[in-house]
């Protein structure tokens, strides 16, 4: 296209639309997607990026599967739309091969978003123990850090104050405690003794809390979106301890860490625990189209299920189980299992963690960790202090990235500043080149970016770490 169409395509863009977090920023404008095929996408003027961020770390299997769009165009022929009060094959399907995936018998619940699958798991948690006897229960614990969706209810339970603070109230009842964040451990203290005492940190809670008013504990299998913090075994062992103990249920949001993302079908299978309920959306569908799922295990729903339509869960969801959606769901795994797609992210993941643990040796990276094909790198200033980089540090990392062909994300505490984590989650589908491609990159820019300034620091554009998030990988 000429230069003339591309202009106005992107004045348009500003003049009509509103993309999410960053302010509009003349010298990075938003890219103009225009085809992706495998891990790569190509922008509108013909530029290709390889995505290390699977869109929102969501596009598991990578772009461009015909067999994905052909299966929910034979849906969409055949069957556009079903209301949930009914039901379907894809639905019904899917359903099984979910309860397979999860290795135990849940009732699975249709919504579209990671969001609307949170929120669904709440409304369950309390109406499941007030028709327990127990109606006192209606708070939830989550933690500083983590990242639960947007909506009201998904946004209270949320603990990055900076995307809360200009919507509040959001809905009562969600308290945090501190995630383990092993890199910044007190000094001294093992992995294991501080890992146990942040589980303990919930147990104290819920008995500050007067015991029976806790409802459910949300966590995900290690915070994605607040830095990649990856627990020791003992805390999420033990976490699942205290629900059990305290009559709490566990909800897993496995909506960026399911399907594969960490080498399982669910990121908590690495832990052997059995969560009440389970979360999940993104690589559900690799984002061909919107769905996620609530799984709700088969003991708890039992109690909605007594022949009784006022015990059972009133929540009214117009677009939840879609058709071409659930068929959509069932083509994407039936692509990870074809291709070994879990095996592969293992794989894929020990690599590059085990090619960019050198990069600690450079005087501003002061954590190299990863789990799955799941990675974090986070900067800093000061080595000693572990000072978080300021924030034109990272955006002229992550612009370098771009300029050299790849594009990574950012993640961090946006509370503390902590916003200086570069993340990498790309497609589990990466050829062995494409990893390469990426290994060369992160080396080529973090090697090349050794000197400060902080006056620099300013002049490229960034305030210190706050408002100007580029936080666009959430
Ligand atoms: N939970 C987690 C862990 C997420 O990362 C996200 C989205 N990034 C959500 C929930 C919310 O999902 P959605 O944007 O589909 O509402």
């Amino acid at each position: 296209s000429d230069d003339s169409t591309e202009k106005s395509l992107l004045e348009k863009d500003h003049a009509y639309t509103w993309h999410h977090i960053s302010a509009y920023n003349e010298k990075s404008p938003p890219m103009i997607w225009e085809s992706a095929k495998g891990a790569w996408v190509t922008d509108h003027e013909g530029n290709r990026y390889l995505d290390g961020m699977s869109g929102l770390w969501s596009v598991n299997v990578g772009y461009g599967r015909e067999e994905i769009a052909q299966a929910a165009y034979d849906q969409m022929k055949k069957l556009a739309y079903v209301p949930m009060t009914q039901s379907h094959k894809p639905a019904i399907e899917l359903a099984e091969k979910i309860n397979e995936l999860l290795d135990d018998e849940y009732k699975i619940f249709y919504s579209n978003s990671g969001s609307d699958a949170n929120e669904v798991a709440f409304k369950l948690a309390r109406q499941y123990h007030q028709q327990n006897g127990d109606p006192s229960r209606y708070k939830f614990i989550s933690r500083y850090r983590a990242y639960h969706g947007s909506s009201m209810g998904a946004l209270a339970a949320t603990g990055q104050a900076l995307r809360k603070y200009k919507y509040e109230p959001l809905a009562p009842g969600f308290l945090h405690v501190a995630p383990p964040d092993n890199y910044r451990r007190p000094e001294g203290m093992t992995v294991e003794d501080y890992n146990r005492h942040c589980a303990e940190e919930i147990e104290q809670k819920i008995i500050w809390e007067q015991l029976e008013t806790i409802a459910a504990v949300i966590m995900e299998p290690l915070i994605t979106g607040g830095g990649i913090l990856i627990p020791h075994r003992i805390y999420v062992e033990k976490v699942q301890e205290i629900c059990k103990r305290h009559g709490v249920l566990l909800i897993i949001d496995e909506v960026i860490c399911g399907f594969g993302r960490t080498g399982k079908a669910f990121g908590h299978q690495h832990f052997g625990i059995k969560p009440d309920i389970v979360t999940m959306a993104k690589g559900l569908t690799s984002a061909y189209l919107p769905l996620s799922v609530t799984a709700i295990r088969k003991e708890i729903y039992d109690r909605f299920d007594t022949g009784d339509d006022n015990s059972h869960f009133r929540h009214v969801n117009t677009f939840g189980g879609n058709p071409a959606a659930c068929a959509v769901a069932l083509k994407n795994l039936e692509i990870m299992d074809e291709e070994d797609l879990f095996d592969r992210a293992t794989e894929l993941g020990d690599r590059l963690l085990k090619e960019l643990k050198c990069l600690e040796d450079h005087p501003f990276v002061g954590d190299v960790r990863g789990f799955g094909f799941l990675l974090g790198i986070e900067l800093v200033a000061d080595k000693e202090k572990k000072e978080p980089v300021l924030n034109g540090y990272m955006t002229k990392i992550m612009a370098e990235c771009k300029g050299n062909g790849l594009l990574v994300g950012r993640n961090g505490d946006t509370v503390a500043g902590f916003n200086n984590v570069l993340t990498l989650c790309p497609p589990l589908s990466c050829t062995d080149e494409d990893l390469d491609f990426i290994i060369a990159v992160i080396k080529k820019v973090i090697n090349g970016n050794t000197t400060f300034s902080q006056s620099e620091e300013r002049l490229d554009g960034g305030q210190e770490c706050g408002e100007n998030l580029e936080n666009w990988s959430i």
